[in-house]
């Protein structure tokens, strides 16, 4: 036999087993698509953005929102100013008392301000409330700066620890109830720059350029595709839904909310992040907080979305399973 006989033996060995490899492959991300809880309603609620509509809501530079999962509610980010979480809520009529797990996106302080204020209020009703904090490793990371320690959440950690409430540290993905997953820290396979370059962090290789390592979203696996919240976005939303695909499978993405921190991006960076989020088939965007006016626009062209599949968010304006996007009571 000589070698051009060799070579195409293998290749015909090869063949077959290149099919029942792919065939095997695909029945693999099928069985595990399968085998992913799904939620079945789901309504977030925005508590804490930039933009009001009504004189009884607060507006700020911040974020936070009210995830309800088949009952099961989940607060996300606690707003720039200790009391105007708690405030909006009381004027959207949202109970808060009830809920006992919050996450924290990142070190923030325009995302954890509200912590100790509504830890302490809602105490009162329920001591169980906000008694649990999901967050990613790093956020406690020192961030030295000539004015001190950027990161308020070193000093926050004790006071909440002094109420009773627990920290859950995660330094890699979690369900946290079946269908509701908490990326951890995101893997930045792509160059986003979704940050302001000015802060360091301290790690264990020494004082580095801050890009927020611990920034984490959440994403809920719907039966309409996937539901990415993100608070500043800080690790890149093309970086979040990518990881979110690699772990749920070939799954449209139903929504966007949140702050993607493109305000300061340019019309280049903003086309590129809509043209991977069109590969992502992405569906609504209610964009929060650091978005940024323009860029929401410009996602929308990008997008093919329209007014009522890409919004910006106002305090009070939602996103259900059951009825998209909606502005809420203080927009109206
Ligand atoms: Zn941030
Ligand atoms: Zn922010």
């Amino acid at each position: 036999m000589n070698r051009q006989t060799i070579i195409g033996l293998g290749n015909w060995v090869s063949v077959p087993i290149t099919v029942l490899a792919l065939a095997f492959g695909f029945l693999v991300e099928a069985e595990a698509q399968r085998s992913q809880p799904q939620v079945q309603a789901f309504t977030i609620t925005i508590l804490s953005t930039m933009v009001v509509g009504d004189t009884n809501g607060i507006g700020e530079w911040g974020f936070a929102a009210l995830i309800d999962v088949n009952g099961h509610k989940i607060l996300v980010d606690t707003g720039a100013h200790p009391d105007t979480v708690i405030k909006n809520a009381h004027d959207l009529h949202v109970d808060l008392s009830g809920v006992q797990e919050l996450i924290l996106t990142h070190n923030h302080w325009d995302h954890v301000s509200g912590v100790l204020t509504l830890r302490r209020e809602l105490m009162k009703e329920n001591p169980d409330a906000l008694s649990v904090i999901h967050v990613s490793d790093g956020i406690f990371s020192r961030r030295p700066s000539e004015s001190g320690d950027r990161n308020q959440m070193i000093a926050l950690r004790k006071e909440y620890e002094g109420t009773g409430g627990r920290f859950v540290v995660h330094s890699s993905s979690a369900e946290l109830i079946p269908g509701v997953w908490f990326t951890g820290p995101v893997p930045r396979i792509y160059p986003e720059h979704n940050w302001t370059s000015s802060g360091k962090v301290l790690t264990a290789s020494g004082l580095m350029e801050d890009n927020i390592p611990e920034d984490s979203s959440i994403v809920l696996n719907s039966s309409k595709g996937l539901v990415i919240i993100t608070g500043c976005g800080h690790a890149g939303i093309v970086n979040i839904a990518a990881y979110a695909e690699k772990h749920f499978g070939n799954r449209p993405i139903y929504g966007i909310v949140g702050g993607l921190h493109l305000f300061a991006s340019t019309d280049e960076v903003v086309d590129w992040t809509a043209s991977k989020l069109r590969e992502f088939r992405t569906a609504n965007l209610l964009a929060a907080h650091c978005t940024g006016v323009e860029a929401t626009f410009r996602l929308r062209e990008d997008l093919g979305l329209s007014r009522q599949t890409a919004v910006i968010a106002t305090v009070g304006s939602s996103f259900s399973l059951a009825s998209g996007i909606e502005v809420g009571p203080l927009a109206k």
